[in-house]
């Protein structure tokens, strides 16, 4: 295992980290003040769609997307792309500019892998381009989702078309005004076997019948302009063309989606954990309590010391993770995929956790980013499926990959 970066990530890296430093780091304040401004609630602010036409423009741009989807990126694997996602990761709405931004890189992956070539002409390069946004329906209310054969919404054949029906919330980016296309898993067949029941279905924005109910704050955080819908489908009619794949092939895009949607929450968080760390070592520089700077004491010390050995930890296993993502595919490496995503979130909310304490008040105010990395690591503990449903499934395999030697 040899994870020094190649002079191509280095060299993206070294431009990645200058735009945050001249674009990204300055506008910091005034994004978080617009976004949480509710005269702006479901408005982009304008500096976004600035600075995603100067990160275009240098190239630095869908930079997630793997090798067989040139000429749309630099064609970056997922080892190559790891620093890169880091850097990003530190400001929590930086990876919107380079075109990198959940949930539209899943989906972008989603239509470059199963979608025809209508799909790809219609929504793929609106969205490689940035010019639209995308949100993934497969959660909702009334079942537990984290077991996705439980999804109920009905897709039902009539002549030539499909009838919607159902359900759906934490429907993320549903309230972007940039958003034109949503694509939504249910069930075509509800008498086959368990995981041959699911289809994918494309449903254009703006399509009768869909109703978003109420916006789902995360800690109380709209999390605007994107937001997290729930969502209410009535006979929502689509062409048969609109199916991705075939029926009862919704399972197969489920894993093949999410398998680097999930690295890539992780690689943004180790940045973002890192982030904390760092504002955490000036703060505690800066203070003085009782006659003396925090930093000198040995309890801060050991927190800043756990903080930067479990970052380190998680930023080697997501690098490896990542190397066995591309040598291996989803499929063999969904191991390593199930580490990270059980270690990183949890050990990122700690790290954050560590640096709000030491900046008293101040760390769960507003004034630092500090909040906002605590509970972004805190809801990828449940987005993308629960620790406790990757732990089991590490688990079983753990146990029979040890049988097998
Ligand atoms: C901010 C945010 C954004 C999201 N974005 C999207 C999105 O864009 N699209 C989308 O479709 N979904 C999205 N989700 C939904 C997310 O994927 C689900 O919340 C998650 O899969 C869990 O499903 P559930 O909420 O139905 O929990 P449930 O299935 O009801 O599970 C509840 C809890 O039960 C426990 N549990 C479950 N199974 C086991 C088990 N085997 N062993 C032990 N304990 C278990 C876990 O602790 C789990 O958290 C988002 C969620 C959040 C918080």
């Amino acid at each position: 295992m040899d994870f020094v970066y190649n002079d191509r990530t280095r060299q993206l890296l070294d431009e990645v980290r200058g735009f945050m430093h001249e674009y990204v780091y300055p506008i910091e304040e005034e994004i978080y003040e617009f976004t949480h401004d509710p005269a702006n609630l479901w408005v982009v602010p304008p500096q976004i769609e600035e600075l995603k036409k100067k990160a275009h423009a240098k190239g630095l741009w869908n930079l997630f997307l793997p090798h067989e989807y040139e000429p749309y990126s630099p064609g970056l694997n997922n080892l190559e792309y790891a620093p890169l996602a880091e850097e990003m990761g530190r400001v929590n709405w930086a990876a919107e500019v380079f075109n990198c931004s959940a949930p539209d890189t899943g989906n972008m992956e989603v239509l470059a892998r199963y979608g025809t070539p209508e799909h790809k002409k219609q929504w793929l390069e609106p969205l490689l381009a940035g010019e639209i946004r995308s949100s993934y329906l497969m959660t909702e209310p009334q079942v537990a989702s984290s077991d996705a054969t439980n999804i109920e919404t009905s897709i039902v054949r009539d002549g030539d078309e499909y009838v919607i029906n159902g359900r759906k919330w934490w429907s993320s980016c549903v309230f972007d005004p940039r958003n034109k296309i949503y694509i939504l898993m249910g069930k075509t067949n509800p008498d086959a076997d368990r995981h041959n029941q699911q289809s994918m279905i494309l449903i254009p924005a703006g399509s009768e019948g869909f109703e978003i109910v109420r916006s789902l704050r995360v800690m109380n955080d709209p999390h605007s302009p994107q937001g997290h819908g729930e969502v209410r489908l009535t006979n929502v009619r689509v062409p048969v063309d609109n199916l991705l794949l075939g029926e009862g092939r919704g399972f197969e895009i489920a894993q093949g989606r999410l398998g680097p949607g999930r690295i890539h929450h992780c690689m943004r968080l180790i940045g973002a954990g890192q982030r904390a760390l760092d504002i955490m070592c000036k703060r505690v520089e800066e203070r003085v309590a009782f006659g003396r700077k925090l930093s000198v004491n040995s309890s801060i010390r050991q927190d800043i010391a756990k903080s930067r050995c479990d970052i380190e930890q998680g930023r080697l296993l997501t690098l490896w993770a990542a190397d066995r993502l591309d040598r291996e595919g989803n499929k063999v490496a969904k191991d390593a995929i199930a580490m990270i995503k059980i270690a990183i979130p949890r050990m990122v909310q700690e790290v954050a956790d560590r640096a709000m304490q030491a900046h008293g008040g101040m760390g769960v105010c507003q004034d630092t980013p500090l909040p906002e990395i605590f509970s972004y690591a805190r809801l990828v503990r449940l987005a993308d499926g629960p620790d406790e449903v990757h732990m089991s499934q590490l688990g079983k395999l753990t146990i029979q990959q040890t049988l097998e030697g």
